[in-house]
C-alpha cells in the first residue's frame, strides 16, 4: 500500500489485514485453531525463545485476533496492541506489567461501576490499591501520587456522567511524575478521541461496546503508545530487568517501543490466559468496519435527544457534554471535537420511583447492563451497575438515586423521543 497517511474511514476497513496469503480470501478468515505446526525443531525453539515472531498456541496469538489488535492499534495511532477477553481483562493486562504488591494507581472517582469495584476490591487480593480522586482537581491528582504509584487512570468520556477528562493536563501531570497515563477510551472510541495524541501512554478498550457495536461478544484491548521510558526510573522492573522465564531477556532492551506489547503477549496472556477467541475477534472486526458511520449517527441522535430532554419540565438535569449548558462543553471541543459520544445521564424530578417506572414503560430502549450497542439502552445505575456503592459514592460517581443512564443507539431520533415522552408520562 502507498506511504500516504490513510484516513480513519480507510483504516477501519483495511488496517491490520490483507487478502489471506494462503487462499486469497478477501475477508479475514476465522482461524479456528488452537495450535500451529512448526517448520522444524529449530523453528520451534526460536519461537519459544522470542527470537522469531510467529504463531505457537492461540492462548498467545492467533491470526484473526492479531488482525483485530493491529486494526485497533492503527485507529488509535499506537505502536502495538494486545487484545483480551473483556474490557476488565484489558485493565488487568494494562496494569499487570507495571504493578507489584504494595503499588497503587491514582484513579478518577468517575469510572465505569465495574471498574470502581475491580480497583477498590479485587486489587487488594493482588496487594495493589487505588487512590480515587476528583480528576477535575489537578492539585488533588498531583498530591495523590506517591513513591509507590505506578500509573494514573481515567476515562476519556467518564461513564456514566458525561464528564470529559482533560487528557492534556493529566498527561502533563503524569509526564512530570514519570508515570504512565492509562486512558479507558471505550465510550469515546478512537473515532471521537485518540488519547495518545493528548499524552496517554496506554489506551484500554472494552471492545464489547462501540467497537463491536452489535452487542454480540465481549472483548478488550490495550494499545501502547510506544513512547514511554520504562527503564530510567527503575519503577517497572518487569519490563526493564532480566526475565527469568525467557533466559534473562530484557523486554525494553530487546523490543524497544514494542516492549510493553511483547511482554503482554509473552507473559500476560501466557500466564493470565485472558485471551480473546477468534470468533469474538471476527465479530469485532465486522463491527469496526462501520465504526465512524455509527459514531456519527450515535452522536447526532444523542445531541438531539439530550436537547429535547433538557427542555422538558419532568427533567431535573441532563449531563451530556455535547450540550452548550454542560460545564464540559469547551473541554469536549478540544478532547473529542467530533462529538461527546452517546452516553449520558438524566436526573428525573420524580426521584428513584420515577426512574424505576420509566425504565419499565420504555419500549424501544432495552433495559440492559450494556452500552454502545446500535440499539438504545437504558439502566438505573443506583439499583444495578453502581449498587455496590454507598449513597455518597453514588453521587460522587454521578449516579445518584434519581439518575438514569441512556446509551443512545442509531435508530430514528424521533422514535426514541416519542418512546421517552410516553414513558416519562
Ligand atoms: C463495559 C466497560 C468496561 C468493562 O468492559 P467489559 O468488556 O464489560 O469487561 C470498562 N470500562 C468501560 C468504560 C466500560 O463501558
Amino acid at each position: 500500500m502507498t506511504d500516504r497517511k490513510l484516513g480513519f474511514d480507510t483504516l477501519q476497513v483495511h488496517a491490520g489485514t490483507e487478502p489471506d496469503p494462503t487462499t486469497g480470501a478477501r475477508q479475514v478468515p476465522i482461524y479456528q485453531t488452537t495450535s500451529y505446526v512448526f517448520k522444524d525443531a529449530a523453528h520451534a525453539a526460536r519461537l519459544f525463545n522470542l527470537e522469531e515472531v510467529g504463531y505457537i498456541y492461540s492462548r498467545l496469538t492467533n491470526p484473526t485476533v492479531m488482525a483485530l489488535a493491529n486494526r485497533i492499534c492503527a485507529l488509535e495511532g499506537g505502536a502495538g496492541a494486545v487484545t483480551c477477553s473483556s474490557g476488565h481483562a484489558a485493565q488487568i493486562m494494562a496494569l499487570f506489567p507495571l504493578m507489584m504488591p504494595g503499588c497503587n494507581v491514582v484513579a478518577s472517582t468517575r469510572l465505569y461501576g465495574g471498574t470502581l469495584t475491580q480497583f477498590s476490591q479485587t486489587f487488594k487480593r493482588f496487594g495493589w490499591s487505588a487512590k480515587f480522586v476528583d480528576f477535575d482537581d489537578f492539585d488533588a491528582v498531583r498530591d495523590a501520587i506517591d513513591d509507590n504509584t505506578r500509573a494514573i487512570f481515567c476515562e476519556t468520556i467518564a461513564n456514566p456522567g458525561g464528564v470529559i477528562s482533560d487528557l492534556d493536563a493529566l498527561g502533563a501531570i503524569a509526564k512530570s511524575a514519570g508515570l504512565p497515563l492509562i486512558v479507558d477510551n471505550t465510550t469515546a472510541t478512537p473515532y471521537l478521541c485518540n488519547p495518545i495524541k493528548h499524552g496517554a501512554t496506554l489506551v484500554v478498550h472494552s471492545t464489547t461496546k462501540y467497537l463491536t457495536g452489535n452487542g454480540t461478544v465481549t472483548g478488550g484491548c490495550v494499545v501502547d503508545s510506544g513512547t514511554f521510558d520504562w527503564a530510567t526510573s527503575g519503577k517497572f522492573p518487569s519490563l526493564s530487568e532480566p526475565e527469568p522465564a525467557y533466559h534473562g531477556l530484557d523486554f525494553v532492551d530487546t523490543f524497544g517501543p514494542a516492549a510493553f506489547t511483547f511482554h503482554s503477549i509473552a507473559i500476560g496472556l501466557r500466564d493470565l490466559g485472558m485471551t480473546m477467541n477468534p470468533q469474538a475477534a471476527h465479530y469485532t472486526l465486522m463491527g469496526i468496519e462501520t465504526l465512524s458511520l455509527r459514531m456519527q449517527k450515535h452522536v447526532q441522535n444523542a445531541r438531539e435527544i439530550a436537547s429535547w430532554l433538557e427542555g422538558d419540565d419532568r427533567i431535573e438535569a441532563v449531563t451530556y457534554a455535547g450540550l452548550p449548558s454542560s460545564p464540559y462543553y469547551d473541554l469536549q471541543t478540544r478532547i473529542c471535537p467530533r462529538g461527546a459520544g452517546a452516553l449520558f445521564t438524566v436526573a428525573l424530578k420524580g426521584g428513584y420511583q420515577a426512574c424505576v417506572d420509566t425504565v419499565a414503560k420504555l419500549e424501544l430502549f432495552s433495559h440492559v447492563a450494556n452500552l454502545g450497542d446500535t440499539r438504545s439502552l437504558v439502566i438505573h445505575p443506583a439499583s444495578t451497575t453502581h449498587s455496590q456503592l454507598t449513597e455518597a459514592e453514588l453521587i460522587k460517581a454521578g449516579a445518584g438515586p434519581n439518575v438514569l443512564r441512556l446509551s443512545i443507539g442509531i435508530e430514528d431520533a424521533n422514535d426514541l423521543i416519542a418512546d421517552l415522552d410516553a414513558a416519562l408520562s
